[in-house]
């Protein structure tokens, strides 16, 4: 297809290129449209245009999003505190919501100390940049999450001599001969770090952090684990993707996470880790320098749905008995699901406009399911990603197998 005629364009690099990329985007049927939700977020949500549908695509993995504790606390913190901190924290924006909240956070994982951000993605900019340096080696698995590709370039970019690469996603062989390697490297001087997703999120596999752990002993490597897709899902009290493996908090040397998708789902990220790690972050990290800190009544609802997930463990069970009988149901819709322990049940579709167009029907079900193409995952690898949360009851997963298999009798036709 040709772009559109430039009539109304006016002619200055910006606009043209962007009028063809918006072209093309919706000619080839990959444009994304933005869904308004009227109401709160939950297994059940009112969709504008829609009504109310099954929601199968959000981070709200223990229904905590909606949770009245949750939202009552964040209503209070906000009576308290006011609307925000209008400061950042080294000068005046530290309020005790933030003390009490990243006790709860080290609490959580049983580790020394954490710092809370106003996201993961934040957090992730921080923690390279803030606790890398010149000679330091940086080793990340291919598929991690965009925060850390970013976090890791930026760390480089401000620090000449900062080394990194990537390790095939899995491969434990390439990654231990990448240490190996780095140490015939005469530039590579400091400290080794290797960086995972506990989950993959377009994948929904997990890292094998018992593996990963021993090659950095063997090296010296510090282990870095984002578990933002693990935290509150993984092992049997939800504490994420170490516990599931059986691992302690601290067998992780940093854990990245977000308060944005399991714990409440409001907004906000934290590092978690040593205490001198957290030390150096609250001195020299820049967004902790120089960006305001999580708003107060965010906070304090993170700080409740931790207490809840602590207090009820049993919502983790809910969940992971949703997992099975949805990947039950998928599979007797006649789809292919990608294999995992994880809530993250991913059907892959291949073409990135058949995901929209199948994601765009599902709605007309009753069902709230996102299709993933390109640049989210690499083109031809287009899949809808249907996530399991424990407020989904029986009704819900049910819902989602008949949109299933009404997809699958249409496509037959
Ligand atoms: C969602 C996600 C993030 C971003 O979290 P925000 O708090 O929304 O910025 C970072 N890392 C991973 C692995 C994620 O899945």
């Amino acid at each position: 297809m040709t772009p559109t005629a430039a009539t109304a364009v006016p002619s200055n690099a910006f606009t043209r290129r962007t009028a063809d990329t918006l072209t093309m985007l919706r000619d080839s049927g990959q444009m994304k449209a933005l869904q308004m939700i009227e109401g709160p977020m939950d297994a059940t949500i009112r969709l504008r245009g829609y009504g109310d549908v099954a929601c199968f695509c959000s981070n709200n993995y223990l229904g905590l999003a909606n949770h009245p504790e949750v939202v009552e606390a964040g209503i209070e913190g906000i009576r308290k505190y006011g609307a925000g901190t209008a400061s950042v924290r080294f000068i005046c924006g530290t309020f005790d919501c933030h003390e009490r909240l990243e006790a709860r956070i080290a609490e959580f994982y049983g580790v020394e100390a954490a710092y809370s951000f106003t996201s993961c993605w934040n957090a992730n900019e921080a923690i390279f940049p803030t606790l890398c340096e010149p000679g330091d080696l940086i080793i990340s698995d291919e598929l991690n999450h965009a925060s850390i590709i970013d976090g890791i370039r930026l760390a480089a970019s401000i620090k000449k001599g900062l080394h990194r690469t990537v390790y095939k996603h899995g491969d434990l062989e390439g990654l231990r001969q990448k240490l190996a390697d780095a140490k015939a490297n005469p530039e590579i001087t400091g400290q080794r770090w290797v960086v995972t997703d506990g989950v993959f999120s377009m994948e929904g596999d997990i890292g094998d952090l018992p593996a990963l752990r021993r090659i950095c002993d063997e090296f010296g490597a510090f282990l870095v684990v984002d578990d933002s897709h693990g935290t509150g899902v993984m092992g049997k009290t939800g504490r994420g993707t170490h516990e599931h493996w059986g691992m302690k908090g601290t067998a992780i040397d940093f854990v990245t996470g977000t308060l944005g998708k399991a714990l409440g789902g409001g907004a906000g990220g934290y590092i978690a880790g040593s205490r001198q790690g957290i030390d150096l972050l609250v001195q020299r990290g820049r967004p902790t320098l120089f960006s305001n800190a999580l708003p107060c009544t965010v906070a304090c609802s993170a700080d409740k749905a931790i207490e809840v997930l602590m207090r009820e463990p049993q919502r983790v069970d809910r969940l992971r008995s949703n997992v099975e009988k949805a990947r039950r149901g998928i599979r007797s819709a006649g789809f292919e699901v990608l294999e995992s322990p994880t809530a993250i049940c991913p059907i892959i579709v291949h073409d990135t406009a058949k995901a929209i167009a199948m994601s765009k029907r599902l709605l007309d079900f009753g069902v709230f399911a996102i299709g993933f193409g390109y640049p989210v995952v690499p083109e031809g690898h287009a899949r809808i990603r249907v996530q399991i949360s424990a407020a989904h009851t029986d009704a819900h997963i049910d819902a989602l197998v008949n949109g299933l298999k009404r997809l699958k009798a249409e496509a037959s036709r």
